[in-house]
């Protein structure tokens, strides 16, 4: 029968990547959860509650009602674009812009509480695969597969470098690689469900691995 398949890891990993695909081999659904902290990191920028020096924490957690994001499926591409309050925002939540400030901004309890009733409501129904830093630890404890995933600091700010390149993104590669061990630091150390590998979790170091390899190893695992 379908289960439900947890990926956590430190960013730029490939996590989505493989999420995507397993889940389309599995003709699962795919939730990328990193997308719904960007949005809501984005609405916090544009409404100037978030700034270099300081995050206005407050006046964001009493906004929180006011954010409203949902996934809407793209004929197009196949996947899932994400709505912030009506409007598209699936580039603009990718953007080095975003980057910098969302891990700061799900260091907030009140976000992640609103985020996770959200998913966990996606997931009612097996058949999920879903990618994020807490969804085996938190979300989706009871979840028959997860996988944590890993890679060097370098080979992680690679690929988001040349990700970003393509897109149109001004970057230097030491903003991204810096970028990238900032919020894996973020992440790791924060008090509200820090990442982490969670218990019976299947490590998988990517770092010398093609898509291929990975995919056809998690695809074995979910099948068993
Ligand atoms: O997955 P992605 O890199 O797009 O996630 C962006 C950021 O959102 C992460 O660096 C992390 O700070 C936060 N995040 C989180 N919990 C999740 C997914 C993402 O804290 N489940």
């Amino acid at each position: 029968g379908k289960i439900t398949i947890a990926i956590d890891g430190f960013s730029s990993t490939g996590k989505s990547t493989i999420a995507k695909q397993l889940s389309k081999a599995l003709n699962y659904i795919y939730v990328d959860t990193g997308a719904m902290y960007r949005a809501v990191a984005l609405y916090a920028l544009n409404y100037d509650l978030v700034d270099d020096v300081k995050l206005k924490t407050d006046d964001l957690v009493n906004a929180l009602s006011k954010v409203n994001i949902k996934f809407v499926p793209n004929n197009q591409t196949g996947k899932s674009d994400m709505f912030l309050n009506g409007k598209n925002v699936e580039q603009e939540i990718r953007t080095m812009r975003v980057s910098r400030q969302v891990s700061k901004i799900a260091t907030i309890k009140e976000v992640r509480e609103k985020l996770v009733a959200i998913q966990q409501k996606m997931g009612t129904e097996k058949g999920i695969v879903m990618d994020g830093r807490d969804i085996g630890t938190v979300v989706f404890p009871d979840a028959e597969l997860k996988i944590f995933m890993t890679a060097s600091p370098e080979a992680r700010a690679n690929r988001r470098y040349k990700e970003l390149l393509d897109r149109g993104d001004k970057v230097t590669f030491d903003e991204v690689l810096k970028n990238v061990q900032e919020r894996d630091y973020i992440d790791s150390n924060r008090k509200e469900s820090p990442l982490k590998k969670a218990d019976g979790a299947i490590e998988i170091d990517n770092s010398d691995m093609g898509l291929k390899e990975q995919l056809e190893r998690i695809h074995n695992y979910a099948l068993r």
